[in-house]
């Protein structure tokens, strides 16, 4: 009986590290709250994801109160970020590039990844804007999870170094950041995928021969500069 009575306790002291608000709750609405907890894991780990190969991604519907959305959608939420986290073949996923129990998932977000190893690495973006391209302007060669059927299938693009960004966090905290490089080639990319641009897509032979620009040559930040006296260092770091 008495072990039993410290495991109860030693859950409870886990749950109030985790969420003070535990702590008043009766040995009883601890119970529920935890039965309702089983409940909801179960239903995230039957939920079934997929990725959706060779079809253009569509517009996903715009989201009107971001915290009820959130709200709403939690366990969806939560079993998206466990899908894209056990997919190691991308950086990045946006929700309507899947299908959940066999239906597009077309919600306005996705998730990102700063590397495909460790799943603390991957966060999901919620309602996100770019509110502003800037720096230089490359033509970029990706990989896309849509277009795998075809082996060798690549986007090209021309992608921004910077990003200005807005997105709300699964716990609906707004967030504003800069991001830059990979980064924001990735957020460029998803967001696309999103608001259901079509991107080019070219078969390897296809595919176009980019030059490397030389010193002399206008900077690809649009200035009129020439790039040596422009964005030279920029333009070294992201070719
Ligand atoms: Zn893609
Ligand atoms: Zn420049």
């Amino acid at each position: 009986m008495d072990s039993q009575r410290d495991d109860i306790e030693r859950i409870k002291e886990i749950l109030i590290e985790a969420n003070p608000e535990v702590d008043s709750l009766t040995d009883k609405e601890m119970v529920k709250e935890m039965k309702e907890l089983a409940n909801a894991i179960k239903s995230i780990k039957e939920m079934e994801f997929d990725v959706i190969i060779d079809e253009q991604t569509p517009i996903t519907p715009e989201i009107k109160d971001v915290n009820s959305f959130i709200e709403e959608n939690k366990e969806k939420i939560e079993a998206f970020k466990e899908y894209a986290i056990s997919r190691h073949d991308g950086i990045g996923l946006a929700a309507n590039q899947c299908s959940l129990d066999g239906e597009r998932f077309d919600m306005r977000m996705f998730a990102i990844k700063t590397d495909t190893i460790n799943a603390e690495n991957c966060r999901i973006a919620i309602d996100p804007k770019i509110t502003k391209y800037y720096g230089i302007k490359l033509t970029k060669f990706e990989g896309c999870l849509t277009w795998k059927g075809v082996p060798g299938m690549t986007i090209v693009a021309d992608r921004y170094l910077h990003v200005d960004v807005e997105f709300y966090t699964p716990d609906g905290e707004f967030h504003k950041e800069t991001h830059s490089g990979f980064q924001a080639q990735v957020w460029q990319h998803e967001l696309n995928h999103i608001n259901g641009v079509e991107e080019k897509i070219l078969l390897p032979s296809e595919l176009p021969h980019i030059k490397e620009l030389s010193r002399n040559d206008l900077c690809p930040c649009g200035s009129r500069k020439k790039l040596k006296r422009c964005c030279l260092e920029d333009y070294k770091s992201w070719i």
